[in-house]
Protein backbone atom coordinates (compact mmCIF):
# COMPACT_ATOMS: atom_id res chain seq x y z
CA UNK A 1 0.00 0.00 0.00
CA UNK A 2 1.15 3.16 -0.44
CA UNK A 3 3.08 2.92 -3.50
CA UNK A 4 1.23 3.77 -6.56
CA UNK A 5 0.43 0.97 -8.97
CA UNK A 6 2.21 0.61 -12.18
CA UNK A 7 -0.28 0.35 -15.16
CA UNK A 8 1.00 -0.80 -18.56
CA UNK A 9 -1.79 -0.18 -21.42
CA UNK A 10 -1.19 -2.72 -23.84
CA UNK A 11 -5.34 -2.54 -25.19
CA UNK A 12 -4.76 0.12 -27.53
CA UNK A 13 -6.88 -2.20 -30.17
CA UNK A 14 -9.97 -1.64 -27.75
CA UNK A 15 -9.18 2.47 -27.03
CA UNK A 16 -6.46 4.45 -27.26
CA UNK A 17 -5.49 7.46 -24.60
CA UNK A 18 -6.26 10.75 -26.21
CA UNK A 19 -2.97 12.59 -27.18
CA UNK A 20 -2.94 16.20 -25.30
CA UNK A 21 -2.46 18.12 -28.18
CA UNK A 22 -5.86 16.47 -29.67
CA UNK A 23 -7.54 17.20 -26.01
CA UNK A 24 -5.95 20.99 -26.50
CA UNK A 25 -7.31 21.45 -29.98
CA UNK A 26 -10.69 20.35 -28.57
CA UNK A 27 -10.86 22.64 -25.85
CA UNK A 28 -11.92 25.80 -27.27
CA UNK A 29 -15.01 24.28 -29.05
CA UNK A 30 -16.41 23.13 -25.44
CA UNK A 31 -15.78 26.51 -24.07
CA UNK A 32 -15.39 29.88 -26.45
CA UNK A 33 -16.55 28.27 -29.58
CA UNK A 34 -19.55 26.37 -28.71
CA UNK A 35 -21.38 28.14 -31.56
CA UNK A 36 -24.07 25.43 -33.75
CA UNK A 37 -22.32 25.18 -36.97
CA UNK A 38 -25.75 26.07 -38.51
CA UNK A 39 -26.55 29.76 -37.30
CA UNK A 40 -26.40 32.34 -39.62
CA UNK A 41 -23.91 34.51 -37.34
CA UNK A 42 -20.61 35.27 -37.58
CA UNK A 43 -19.67 33.69 -34.38
CA UNK A 44 -20.74 30.33 -35.49
CA UNK A 45 -18.66 30.68 -38.49
CA UNK A 46 -15.19 29.26 -36.58
CA UNK A 47 -17.11 26.18 -35.76
CA UNK A 48 -18.06 25.83 -39.57
CA UNK A 49 -14.35 26.72 -40.52
CA UNK A 50 -13.22 23.73 -37.95
CA UNK A 51 -15.13 20.90 -39.27
CA UNK A 52 -14.18 21.94 -42.64
CA UNK A 53 -10.21 21.90 -41.80
CA UNK A 54 -11.24 18.85 -40.12
CA UNK A 55 -13.04 17.20 -43.09
CA UNK A 56 -9.83 18.18 -45.41
CA UNK A 57 -7.07 17.04 -43.43
CA UNK A 58 -9.12 13.75 -43.07
CA UNK A 59 -9.76 13.76 -47.08
CA UNK A 60 -6.07 14.38 -47.61
CA UNK A 61 -4.90 11.24 -45.93
CA UNK A 62 -7.07 8.87 -48.01
CA UNK A 63 -6.78 10.86 -51.32
CA UNK A 64 -10.28 11.26 -51.28
CA UNK A 65 -12.11 14.73 -51.44
CA UNK A 66 -13.90 16.71 -48.77
CA UNK A 67 -17.77 16.00 -49.75
CA UNK A 68 -16.63 11.73 -49.52
CA UNK A 69 -16.41 12.64 -45.54
CA UNK A 70 -19.43 11.81 -43.36
CA UNK A 71 -18.97 12.41 -39.46
CA UNK A 72 -20.69 9.81 -37.78
CA UNK A 73 -20.61 8.57 -34.08
CA UNK A 74 -18.09 5.71 -34.80
CA UNK A 75 -17.17 2.75 -36.18
CA UNK A 76 -19.95 0.87 -35.24
CA UNK A 77 -22.61 3.50 -36.48
CA UNK A 78 -20.49 3.96 -40.13
CA UNK A 79 -20.40 -0.23 -40.50
CA UNK A 80 -24.47 0.18 -40.01
CA UNK A 81 -24.92 2.80 -42.37
CA UNK A 82 -22.44 2.31 -45.06
CA UNK A 83 -24.62 -1.86 -45.16
CA UNK A 84 -28.22 -1.04 -44.21
CA UNK A 85 -28.28 2.41 -46.52
CA UNK A 86 -25.84 0.25 -49.54
CA UNK A 87 -28.43 -2.66 -49.17
CA UNK A 88 -31.20 -0.19 -49.75
CA UNK A 89 -30.33 1.40 -52.51
CA UNK A 90 -29.06 -1.47 -54.47
CA UNK A 91 -31.95 -3.79 -53.78
CA UNK A 92 -33.28 -3.02 -57.64
CA UNK A 93 -30.11 -4.47 -58.34
CA UNK A 94 -29.69 -7.70 -56.12
CA UNK A 95 -29.74 -8.91 -52.24
CA UNK A 96 -26.42 -10.40 -52.16
CA UNK A 97 -23.89 -9.28 -49.57
CA UNK A 98 -20.45 -10.97 -49.28
CA UNK A 99 -18.44 -10.68 -45.82
CA UNK A 100 -16.07 -12.60 -43.56
CA UNK A 101 -16.52 -14.64 -40.83
CA UNK A 102 -13.96 -12.55 -38.71
CA UNK A 103 -15.41 -9.37 -39.19
CA UNK A 104 -16.30 -6.78 -36.54
CA UNK A 105 -19.58 -7.24 -34.57
CA UNK A 106 -20.88 -4.22 -36.07
CA UNK A 107 -20.34 -6.24 -39.62
CA UNK A 108 -21.38 -9.17 -38.45
CA UNK A 109 -24.57 -8.78 -36.77
CA UNK A 110 -25.31 -5.89 -39.68
CA UNK A 111 -25.34 -8.63 -41.60
CA UNK A 112 -27.79 -10.98 -40.04
CA UNK A 113 -29.83 -8.09 -39.33
CA UNK A 114 -29.89 -7.64 -43.07
CA UNK A 115 -30.73 -11.43 -43.14
CA UNK A 116 -33.90 -11.46 -41.43
CA UNK A 117 -34.64 -8.32 -43.88
CA UNK A 118 -34.55 -10.72 -46.98
CA UNK A 119 -30.82 -9.96 -47.97
CA UNK A 120 -28.65 -13.11 -48.40
CA UNK A 121 -25.17 -12.94 -47.00
CA UNK A 122 -22.48 -15.00 -47.74
CA UNK A 123 -19.80 -15.29 -44.29
CA UNK A 124 -16.56 -16.06 -46.05
CA UNK A 125 -14.13 -18.54 -44.19
CA UNK A 126 -10.77 -17.44 -44.20
CA UNK A 127 -7.29 -19.51 -43.74
CA UNK A 128 -5.06 -20.34 -40.70
CA UNK A 129 -3.53 -16.78 -40.43
CA UNK A 130 -6.83 -14.96 -41.04
CA UNK A 131 -6.43 -14.19 -44.55
CA UNK A 132 -9.28 -13.80 -46.76
CA UNK A 133 -8.81 -16.50 -49.95
CA UNK A 134 -9.07 -14.45 -53.17
CA UNK A 135 -10.43 -17.31 -54.83
CA UNK A 136 -13.38 -17.89 -52.71
CA UNK A 137 -14.24 -14.22 -52.86
CA UNK A 138 -14.43 -14.88 -56.48
CA UNK A 139 -16.31 -17.88 -56.19
CA UNK A 140 -19.08 -16.58 -53.89
CA UNK A 141 -19.87 -13.96 -56.66
CA UNK A 142 -23.11 -14.03 -58.23
CA UNK A 143 -25.13 -12.04 -60.44
CA UNK A 144 -27.37 -10.44 -57.49
CA UNK A 145 -24.31 -9.45 -55.52
CA UNK A 146 -24.61 -5.56 -54.53
CA UNK A 147 -21.59 -5.13 -51.76
CA UNK A 148 -18.80 -6.53 -50.20
CA UNK A 149 -17.63 -5.63 -46.96
CA UNK A 150 -14.12 -6.95 -45.61
CA UNK A 151 -12.38 -5.37 -42.93
CA UNK A 152 -8.62 -3.69 -43.80
CA UNK A 153 -6.97 -5.26 -40.96
CA UNK A 154 -8.34 -7.45 -38.38
CA UNK A 155 -8.86 -6.19 -34.36
CA UNK A 156 -8.09 -9.42 -32.99
CA UNK A 157 -5.31 -11.11 -34.50
CA UNK A 158 -3.91 -8.10 -36.60
CA UNK A 159 -3.99 -9.87 -40.15
CA UNK A 160 -4.29 -7.08 -42.76
CA UNK A 161 -6.12 -8.32 -45.64
CA UNK A 162 -5.27 -7.94 -49.68
CA UNK A 163 -7.74 -5.13 -49.93
CA UNK A 164 -6.18 -3.81 -53.54
CA UNK A 165 -7.05 -7.29 -54.78
CA UNK A 166 -10.78 -7.37 -53.13
CA UNK A 167 -10.90 -4.12 -54.70
CA UNK A 168 -9.92 -5.03 -57.80
CA UNK A 169 -12.40 -8.14 -57.77
CA UNK A 170 -15.22 -5.80 -56.95
CA UNK A 171 -14.48 -3.07 -59.46
CA UNK A 172 -14.33 -5.60 -62.15
CA UNK A 173 -17.82 -7.22 -60.79
CA UNK A 174 -19.31 -3.90 -60.59
CA UNK A 175 -20.11 -4.66 -57.15
CA UNK A 176 -19.57 -1.88 -54.17
CA UNK A 177 -16.83 -2.33 -51.99
CA UNK A 178 -16.81 -1.72 -48.21
CA UNK A 179 -14.09 -1.86 -45.80
CA UNK A 180 -14.02 -1.51 -41.94
CA UNK A 181 -10.29 0.14 -41.64
CA UNK A 182 -11.04 1.10 -37.87
CA UNK A 183 -7.72 -0.31 -36.76
CA UNK A 184 -6.08 0.18 -40.04
CA UNK A 185 -6.56 4.03 -40.59
CA UNK A 186 -3.71 5.69 -39.09
CA UNK A 187 -1.72 2.55 -38.71
CA UNK A 188 -1.15 1.49 -42.53
CA UNK A 189 -0.86 4.39 -45.69
CA UNK A 190 -4.79 3.79 -47.04
CA UNK A 191 -5.20 5.50 -50.39
CA UNK A 192 -9.25 5.17 -51.28
CA UNK A 193 -8.82 5.34 -55.12
CA UNK A 194 -5.64 2.93 -55.47
CA UNK A 195 -7.18 0.06 -53.48
CA UNK A 196 -10.66 0.77 -54.97
CA UNK A 197 -11.96 1.43 -51.83
CA UNK A 198 -16.01 2.42 -52.37
CA UNK A 199 -16.93 3.18 -48.79
CA UNK A 200 -14.95 3.02 -45.78
CA UNK A 201 -15.38 3.07 -41.90
CA UNK A 202 -12.97 4.47 -39.37
CA UNK A 203 -13.30 6.10 -35.53
CA UNK A 204 -11.44 8.24 -33.65
CA UNK A 205 -10.71 6.82 -30.36
CA UNK A 206 -8.69 4.01 -32.01
CA UNK A 207 -6.13 6.83 -33.30
CA UNK A 208 -5.13 8.62 -30.01
CA UNK A 209 -8.89 10.68 -30.79
CA UNK A 210 -11.61 11.54 -28.78
CA UNK A 211 -14.47 8.85 -28.31
CA UNK A 212 -18.06 8.88 -29.96
CA UNK A 213 -17.04 10.53 -33.19
CA UNK A 214 -16.14 8.37 -36.43
CA UNK A 215 -16.38 9.03 -40.38
CA UNK A 216 -18.27 7.05 -43.57
CA UNK A 217 -16.15 7.58 -46.63
CA UNK A 218 -18.46 7.62 -49.15
CA UNK A 219 -17.25 7.57 -52.89
CA UNK A 220 -18.90 10.30 -55.21
CA UNK A 221 -21.49 8.68 -57.69
CA UNK A 222 -22.09 5.53 -55.15
CA UNK A 223 -26.13 5.80 -54.09
CA UNK A 224 -26.68 5.73 -50.30
CA UNK A 225 -29.30 6.81 -48.25
CA UNK A 226 -29.71 8.57 -45.37
CA UNK A 227 -28.79 7.69 -41.88
CA UNK A 228 -30.29 10.55 -39.61
CA UNK A 229 -33.36 12.69 -40.79
CA UNK A 230 -33.86 15.34 -39.66
CA UNK A 231 -31.95 18.59 -40.38
CA UNK A 232 -29.83 19.13 -43.54
CA UNK A 233 -26.05 18.20 -41.92
CA UNK A 234 -23.75 16.13 -43.70
CA UNK A 235 -24.85 16.79 -46.70
CA UNK A 236 -28.61 15.77 -45.61
CA UNK A 237 -27.28 12.37 -45.28
CA UNK A 238 -26.73 11.97 -41.15
CA UNK A 239 -29.06 14.71 -39.82
CA UNK A 240 -27.87 16.45 -36.09
CA UNK A 241 -26.09 19.45 -35.29
CA UNK A 242 -22.73 18.22 -35.68
CA UNK A 243 -20.56 16.97 -32.75
CA UNK A 244 -18.06 20.15 -33.49
CA UNK A 245 -15.42 19.40 -30.12
CA UNK A 246 -15.00 15.91 -31.61
CA UNK A 247 -14.49 16.51 -34.67
CA UNK A 248 -11.76 18.44 -34.44
CA UNK A 249 -10.04 16.34 -32.00
CA UNK A 250 -10.72 13.95 -34.90
CA UNK A 251 -8.97 16.24 -37.65
CA UNK A 252 -6.20 16.61 -34.97
CA UNK A 253 -5.38 13.17 -34.58
CA UNK A 254 -6.00 12.14 -37.92
CA UNK A 255 -3.22 15.35 -38.38
CA UNK A 256 -0.74 13.94 -35.94
CA UNK A 257 -1.58 9.98 -36.89
CA UNK A 258 -0.55 10.86 -40.75
CA UNK A 259 2.62 13.00 -39.36
CA UNK A 260 3.83 10.09 -37.22
CA UNK A 261 3.19 7.12 -39.13
CA UNK A 262 6.53 6.01 -40.49
CA UNK A 263 8.28 6.43 -37.33
CA UNK A 264 6.02 5.49 -34.97
CA UNK A 265 4.71 2.11 -36.76
CA UNK A 266 8.31 1.13 -37.21
CA UNK A 267 9.07 1.54 -33.61
CA UNK A 268 5.95 -0.22 -32.94
CA UNK A 269 6.71 -3.34 -34.92
CA UNK A 270 10.10 -3.67 -33.77
CA UNK A 271 8.80 -3.67 -30.28
CA UNK A 272 5.68 -6.16 -31.77
CA UNK A 273 8.25 -8.60 -33.30
CA UNK A 274 10.25 -8.71 -29.47
CA UNK A 275 7.34 -9.18 -27.79
CA UNK A 276 6.19 -12.28 -30.09
CA UNK A 277 10.02 -13.48 -30.19
CA UNK A 278 9.86 -13.94 -26.21
CA UNK A 279 7.03 -15.12 -25.50
CA UNK A 280 7.27 -18.29 -28.45
CA UNK A 281 10.44 -18.64 -27.20
CA UNK A 282 10.44 -18.51 -23.16
CA UNK A 283 6.73 -19.81 -22.34
CA UNK A 284 6.09 -23.33 -23.85
CA UNK A 285 2.81 -24.69 -25.61
CA UNK A 286 2.36 -21.07 -26.84
CA UNK A 287 1.29 -20.02 -30.48
CA UNK A 288 1.03 -16.95 -32.09
CA UNK A 289 -2.51 -15.54 -33.59
CA UNK A 290 -2.85 -14.68 -37.01
CA UNK A 291 -0.19 -13.19 -40.00
CA UNK A 292 3.56 -13.59 -39.08
CA UNK A 293 4.35 -10.53 -40.79
CA UNK A 294 1.45 -8.92 -42.67
CA UNK A 295 -0.17 -7.87 -38.84
CA UNK A 296 -1.13 -4.34 -38.05
CA UNK A 297 2.18 -2.94 -36.29
CA UNK A 298 0.92 -3.23 -32.63
CA UNK A 299 -0.69 -6.57 -32.35
CA UNK A 300 0.21 -9.27 -30.83
CA UNK A 301 -1.71 -12.55 -30.18
CA UNK A 302 -1.05 -15.46 -28.42
CA UNK A 303 -2.78 -18.55 -27.51
CA UNK A 304 -1.31 -20.44 -24.23
CA UNK A 305 -2.22 -24.21 -23.81
CA UNK A 306 -4.12 -25.52 -20.81
CA UNK A 307 -4.70 -22.36 -19.59
CA UNK A 308 -8.17 -19.86 -19.32
CA UNK A 309 -7.51 -16.42 -21.13
CA UNK A 310 -10.03 -14.66 -18.48
CA UNK A 311 -8.27 -15.93 -15.45
CA UNK A 312 -4.83 -14.83 -17.22
CA UNK A 313 -6.52 -11.81 -17.65
CA UNK A 314 -7.59 -11.34 -14.11
CA UNK A 315 -4.36 -12.30 -12.79
CA UNK A 316 -1.95 -9.96 -15.30
CA UNK A 317 -4.49 -7.53 -14.34
CA UNK A 318 -3.13 -7.70 -10.43
CA UNK A 319 0.51 -6.85 -12.35
CA UNK A 320 -0.69 -3.66 -13.37
CA UNK A 321 -0.80 -5.04 -16.59
CA UNK A 322 -4.11 -4.05 -19.32
CA UNK A 323 -4.59 -6.58 -22.41
CA UNK A 324 -7.81 -8.96 -23.77
CA UNK A 325 -8.84 -12.32 -24.39
CA UNK A 326 -10.58 -11.35 -27.84
CA UNK A 327 -12.42 -8.05 -28.56
CA UNK A 328 -13.62 -6.01 -25.97
CA UNK A 329 -17.84 -7.07 -26.79
CA UNK A 330 -16.62 -10.81 -26.38
CA UNK A 331 -15.14 -10.29 -23.05
CA UNK A 332 -17.79 -10.81 -20.48
CA UNK A 333 -19.33 -13.99 -22.69
CA UNK A 334 -17.75 -17.33 -22.32
CA UNK A 335 -17.95 -17.88 -25.53
CA UNK A 336 -15.00 -18.55 -27.35
CA UNK A 337 -13.57 -15.58 -30.06
CA UNK A 338 -15.45 -16.18 -33.49
CA UNK A 339 -12.04 -14.58 -35.29
CA UNK A 340 -10.34 -17.64 -33.34
CA UNK A 341 -12.79 -20.62 -34.21
CA UNK A 342 -12.44 -18.83 -37.88
CA UNK A 343 -8.72 -19.29 -38.13
CA UNK A 344 -9.30 -23.33 -37.16
CA UNK A 345 -8.67 -23.27 -33.68
CA UNK A 346 -10.06 -25.91 -31.34
CA UNK A 347 -12.86 -24.49 -28.56
CA UNK A 348 -9.76 -24.82 -26.03
CA UNK A 349 -7.14 -23.49 -27.12
CA UNK A 350 -9.26 -20.53 -28.24
CA UNK A 351 -9.69 -20.08 -24.67
CA UNK A 352 -6.48 -19.48 -23.49
CA UNK A 353 -5.77 -16.58 -25.93
CA UNK A 354 -4.54 -13.09 -24.77
CA UNK A 355 -4.06 -10.18 -27.10
CA UNK A 356 -1.81 -7.34 -26.14
CA UNK A 357 -1.96 -4.17 -28.58
CA UNK A 358 1.11 -1.94 -28.13
CA UNK A 359 0.92 2.28 -27.95
CA UNK A 360 3.78 4.57 -29.18
CA UNK A 361 3.99 4.90 -25.70
CA UNK A 362 5.00 1.26 -24.95
CA UNK A 363 8.86 0.43 -24.16
CA UNK A 364 10.98 -2.62 -24.35
CA UNK A 365 11.12 -1.99 -20.83
CA UNK A 366 7.36 -2.54 -19.78
CA UNK A 367 7.11 -5.53 -22.27
CA UNK A 368 10.00 -7.32 -20.52
CA UNK A 369 8.26 -7.16 -17.53
CA UNK A 370 5.16 -8.45 -19.07
CA UNK A 371 6.58 -11.11 -20.53
CA UNK A 372 8.08 -12.02 -16.77
CA UNK A 373 4.43 -11.69 -15.71
CA UNK A 374 3.03 -14.03 -18.42
CA UNK A 375 6.18 -16.62 -17.71
CA UNK A 376 5.22 -16.83 -14.00
CA UNK A 377 1.24 -16.77 -14.59
CA UNK A 378 0.76 -19.03 -17.24
CA UNK A 379 2.94 -21.55 -15.36
CA UNK A 380 1.21 -20.67 -12.34
CA UNK A 381 -1.84 -21.56 -14.02
CA UNK A 382 -0.62 -24.84 -15.19
CA UNK A 383 0.23 -25.87 -12.64
CA UNK A 384 -3.52 -25.76 -11.00
CA UNK A 385 -4.81 -27.55 -14.54
CA UNK A 386 -5.62 -31.04 -14.61
CA UNK A 387 -5.37 -30.95 -18.16
CA UNK A 388 -1.94 -29.97 -18.14
CA UNK A 389 -1.12 -32.81 -15.36
CA UNK A 390 -2.65 -35.20 -17.57
CA UNK A 391 -0.63 -34.27 -20.29
CA UNK A 392 2.94 -33.89 -18.61
CA UNK A 393 2.32 -37.32 -16.89
CA UNK A 394 1.78 -39.06 -20.64
CA UNK A 395 5.19 -37.01 -22.08
C1 LIG B 1 -13.47 -0.60 -32.43
C2 LIG B 1 -13.91 -1.16 -33.73
C3 LIG B 1 -15.17 -0.87 -34.26
C4 LIG B 1 -16.19 -0.07 -33.50
O1 LIG B 1 -15.84 1.27 -33.39
P1 LIG B 1 -16.59 2.20 -32.32
O2 LIG B 1 -16.13 3.57 -32.62
O3 LIG B 1 -16.16 1.72 -30.98
O4 LIG B 1 -18.06 2.03 -32.55
C5 LIG B 1 -15.49 -1.39 -35.49
N1 LIG B 1 -14.63 -2.14 -36.19
C6 LIG B 1 -13.40 -2.43 -35.72
C7 LIG B 1 -12.47 -3.25 -36.56
C8 LIG B 1 -13.00 -1.96 -34.48
O5 LIG B 1 -11.79 -2.27 -34.01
Amino acid sequence: MGEEKRLIYLDNAATTRTAPEVVEAMLPYFTELYGNPSSVYEFSQKSREAITGARETIAKSLGAKTEEIYFTAGGSESDNWAMKAAAEAYRGKGNHIITSKIEHHAVLHTGDWLEKQGFEVTYLDVDENGTIKLEELKKAIRPTTILISIMFANNEIGTIQPVKEIGEIAKEHGILFHTDAVQAFGQIPIHVDELHIDMLSSSAHKLNGPKGIGFLYIRRGVKIRSFVHGGAQERKRRAGTENVPGIVGYGAAVERAMRTMEERTAREKGLRDYLIDRVLREVPYTRLNGHRTNRLPNNANFSFQFIEGESLLIMLDMDGICGSSGSACTSGSLDPSHVLLAIGLPHEIAHGSLRLTLSEETTKEELDYVVDSIKKIVEKLRNMSPLYEDFMRRQ
